[in-house]
Parts: structure tokens; C-alpha cells; sequence
């Protein structure tokens, strides 16, 4: 799939907007030490906008580049924020649509936290595919599979299929979406989520874009692309404070695709070069004067949106990260070579600031460094 096409439109007429210059192609990785870690691979960030449907893609993406194996984590149910939202967004498939006793098969599924909730809630089975996933799992009624979902008349069949962000990594989400509807069971309900661009580059996202994410796709965008794959799209709605976007659809002719809203985003995206590059010079001014004082300082999460502040911001790998994963712990982070380190590691340390690089967390983060007993400032970048 050439990327001068729009992934999500099919468009010709993509422009350049933004050059964030390189980015590890894992952010997800972690590493045993801090040389490695250092050495990890990087890539090109060219960011290109559709002017159709105002999707968002990485011009100079190189899918042979990222390799996804077990080494990947990406798991963001250790946050009880998170844990909440998934737990509503189960509920909300259960109760409100009926997957109750059915079957449910998740593409990139991780270690199964979501397929747990959902066979807990609705006494449903599960089937979850992913090839970054050991394939033991101790969780009633669902077997993980470590690889890729093939959509085609042998596949497992299912009731619900769930696909959370997956489609902002695949160089060709088309070819996955035609697959899938093209053979899904007759009825079949089919939850896709995805990041949203309107979140990424609107004001409160500046650390979102990553190199894993090839798209970036906005409410119009993703409209677009489902529609024309052979979806009816039942509802799509912002998810997650407006971070996420979320689509229900079935396989069948979607006479109304959206394509609508392209300005709005597109105008976000312009913009969005010069505010990172504002946010990058004041945070690394910022950093580099407490740090001069002899200050503790202390980003919290290991997660992309942290693997991307502080490899901009704190290019020596200095800052460490604070994350509540223990498989976390005491590893390093892809390029900056930033250790990660437990919340109970803050005390006795006494930190200046812990920056915090998602402010839906900001209260959780508090109440977790308060209940340490430790003293710092928040800052939200
Ligand atoms: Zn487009």
C-alpha cells in the first residue's frame, strides 16, 4: 500500500504538515539495560493530511520496521481509570446490545483484560488474537492465540468482534476491514476503537504521535474508511474524555459514509507542528533548570505518551519514569534510555515536580503520591 494514498479515504491528495523527525519504532519496548535501550531503532515521523476526509498518516512509515513479539507491552489496565472505562465500555455490550452467552472474538487482544470483563459480565467465551501475547492464560472462558486474526470463510466465527487500537497501526486497515466484512457471520456486531486525532492534536494532546501509529484517524477519517469497507456503522461517538473514538458497525452497504468535518481537523493538524515545538523548547528549560538546582524530577508513566516527552524533552535519559506496572520496573525505555521506577521509589526521594503526561490520570496520580506520603508538585505538560 503506497502512502501517498489516504489509508482511510482511499484519496490521492495527501499534504505535508508536520516533520517530528525521528521516534523509536517501539515505544512499547522495554529494555533490560540502559545501552540497549539507547541503540534502540528509530524511524521517521512525516506527518501527511488528507485533504478529503482530513486523515492523518505517517508519510515515511515503514511497516517492516516494527516488529511486534512478546517483548511488546502496552497494557494500560494496571490504571484504574483505564480498568474503569473498560469495564463501562463491557457493560455497554452486555446490557445495552445483548452480548450475553456469545461469542466474542478480540483482534490484538494483549493478555486478554478486556475479553475478561466481557466473558465475566455476560457469561461470555472469548478468543483473543495477538501476536505479542503468551498464549497461557488462567481466564475463565477465554483462550488467547499468539497471532494475527485472518478474516476468511475458515476463520472462528463470532458474535461480537472487538478490535481496539488496532486499525492506527496497520499499513493497510482496508485489506483487514474488507476481510473481515466480507466474512462475518451473518448479524455479527463489530466494535472498533481508535485513538482520536481531534484529541491528538487538538490542545490537550502533544505526545501522541508515535511511529507504531501509522494513522491518525479523526471522526470524519474513520468514517470513511469503515464505510467504504463493506460496514454499516450503527454508532460512532468520542470515548474515553473525548481521547478515543468509538464505532459500531455490521457488515452491509453504509449509503450515508461520512465525510465531513476534514476543516476542522485539518486546521489542528497545521497548527499542531509549531505547538509541540513551543512545548518541547519550554519543557526542556523547564526540566534543565530544576535538575541544575540538584531537584528530583520524575515524569509519570512509561507509556507512549511518557516514551515520547521524555525522549524530547530530556534527551540524556536522566529523567526517570514513574509507572504502576511492575513488569515495568527497574527497565529502560526505547532511544532516551529513561528507567522506569516504581511509585513506592518517590519516597524518601522527595520530588520537586512529577510531570504527567496524560491529565485524565492527574487525579488518580495524586492520590496515589499522596497515599506515599510523598510531597510534590504536579505539573500537567
Ligand atoms: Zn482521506
Amino acid at each position: 500500500m503506497a502512502l501517498d494514498e489516504c489509508l482511510a479515504c482511499g484519496g490521492g491528495h495527501l499534504k505535508e504538515v508536520a516533520d517530528l523527525g525521528e521516534s523509536p519504532v517501539l515505544t512499547g519496548a522495554l529494555f533490560d539495560d540502559r545501552a540497549t535501550a539507547r541503540a534502540a531503532a528509530c524511524g521517521q515521523m512525516l506527518l501527511g493530511a488528507c485533504v478529503e476526509c482530513g486523515h492523518v498518516q505517517n508519510l515515511a512509515f515503514d511497516p517492516d520496521r516494527v516488529q511486534y513479539d512478546v517483548t511488546y507491552d502496552n497494557s494500560l489496565h494496571f490504571s484504574g481509570t483505564f480498568q474503569q472505562y473498560a469495564e463501562e465500555l463491557a457493560a455497554h455490550l452486555v446490557d445495552d446490545l445483548g452480548v450475553r452467552g456469545k461469542r466474542v472474538v478480540e483482534i490484538g487482544s494483549g493478555k486478554g483484560d478486556f475479553l475478561r470483563s466481557i466473558a465475566a459480565l455476560g457469561g461470555n467465551t472469548g478468543t483473543g488474537y495477538d501476536p505479542t501475547v503468551e498464549t497461557s492464560t488462567d481466564i475463565p472462558g477465554v483462550r488467547l492465540v499468539r497471532d494475527y486474526f485472518r478474516p476468511d470463510d475458515q476463520a472462528e466465527p463470532y458474535d461480537l468482534l472487538v478490535c481496539r487500537h488496532v486499525l492506527e497501526h496497520l499499513d493497510d486497515p482496508a485489506s483487514l476491514l474488507r476481510n473481515l466484512s466480507a466474512s462475518a457471520p451473518p448479524g455479527a456486531l463489530h466494535y472498533f476503537e481508535v485513538p482520536a486525532a481531534e484529541f491528538n492534536f487538538g490542545p490537550d494532546g502533544l505526545w501522541d504521535c508515535i511511529y507504531p501509529h501509522v494513522s491518525y484517524f479523526s471522526r470524519g477519517s474513520l468514517a470513511a474508511l469503515i464505510g467504504r469497507c463493506g460496514f454499516e456503522i450503527t454508532d460512532i461517538r468520542p470515548a474515553f474524555h473525548g481521547q478515543f473514538i468509538a464505532v459500531e458497525a455490521r457488515a452491509g452497504n453504509d449509503a450515508a459514509a461520512v465525510r465531513a468535518g476534514s476543516e476542522t481537523i485539518l486546521d489542528l493538524v497545521e497548527r499542531f507542528a509549531e505547538r509541540h515545538e513551543r512545548a518541547v523548547r519550554r519543557w526542556r528549560a523547564e526540566v534543565a533548570r530544576l535538575r541544575a538546582d540538584g531537584a528530583f524530577v520524575a515524569v509519570w508513566g512509561a507509556g507512549s505518551k511518557g516514551v515520547n516527552f521524555l525522549n524530547a524533552v530530556d534527551p540524556t535519559g536522566r529523567v526517570p519514569a514513574v509507572d504502576i506496572n511492575p513488569r515495568k520496573w527497574g527497565r529502560f525505555l526505547p532511544w532516551g534510555g529513561h528507567q522506569v521506577i516504581g511509585p513506592m521509589d518517590l519516597v524518601g526521594r522527595s520530588p520537586a515536580q512529577i510531570i504527567v503526561t496524560n491529565p485524565v490520570y492527574t487525579d488518580e496520580i495524586r492520590r496515589t503520591v499522596q497515599g506515599l506520603g510523598v510531597a510534590a508538585e504536579m505539573a500537567i505538560a
